[in-house]
């Protein structure tokens, strides 16, 4: 199996829709962002464990949520949980540049040494830190992608969306949430509930406390 066949799958199920995100996902290789004990599986659609107790998330998800987000070339991206770096990538083939916090410091250097197979990484900039507070020295964002579950959509975060910006974020309980759109307009903050996913907690000051 090579990752053509991925993207292939992907795109018969009906998870990539848009051209946008079925190149994003073209260009970049899953087999550069998951464990070596478990790379004959990097092109099944399946989360996958990258140690820390955290997980890469299917491929389904993920172009699910990329799908919805609709990252334009012009887009400032903050990605929260960097983890292997795969989205960060698709994030970073699609916008014009990616900030991602990553809270576990070996998740963090794992991400960046993945990331030198990638050929987007000069537009991504990754951060140590506690993403439920978003990263306000760089915002605001265009789009912000919440890939770990928050109890509640944290304030710094929709503060942090510019003017017309969207977020999509999952929320519920440490192992079961549903994925919210949220979007700022004019006239206030729009949120659609688009449906059931189950994501890692995010654990931080808007977080989770316990893992
Ligand atoms: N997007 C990743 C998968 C995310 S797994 C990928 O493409 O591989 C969720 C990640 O969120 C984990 O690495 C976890 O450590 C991280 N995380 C949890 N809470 C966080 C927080 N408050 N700030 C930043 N990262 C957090």
């Amino acid at each position: 199996m090579k990752n053509e066949d991925l993207v292939e799958e992907l795109i018969r199920q009906k998870y990539i829709t848009s051209e946008r995100v079925k190149q994003a996902f073209l260009s970049v290789d899953r087999k550069f962002f998951v464990p070596k004990d478990v790379k004959s599986r990097a092109y099944y659609d399946d989360p996958l464990p990258i140690g820390y107790n955290q997980t890469i998330s299917s491929p389904s998800i993920v172009a699910t949520m990329l799908e919805l987000l609709d990252v334009n070339e012009g887009d400032k991206v903050l990605e929260v949980g960097t983890g292997s770096g795969y989205n960060a990538c698709l994030l970073a083939a699609m916008g014009r540049v990616v900030y991602t916090v990553e809270r576990v410091p070996q998740l963090r250097d794992f991400a960046r040494k993945n990331m030198e197979n990638c050929r987007f990484h000069d537009k991504i900039m990754l951060i140590l830190g506690d993403g439920s507070v978003g990263y306000g020295v760089e915002a605001p964002f265009d789009k912000i992608m919440v890939t770990c579950g928050a109890p509640e959509i944290p304030k710094p975060l929709v503060e942090q969306l510019s003017p017309g910006g969207r977020m999509v974020i999952p929320v519920g309980s440490t192992f079961f949430q549903e994925l919210y759109i949220v979007e700022k307009r004019d006239d206030g903050i729009y949120r659609k509930i688009w449906g059931d996913v189950a994501f890692v907690p995010m654990i931080g000051k808007h977080g989770h406390r316990w893992a």
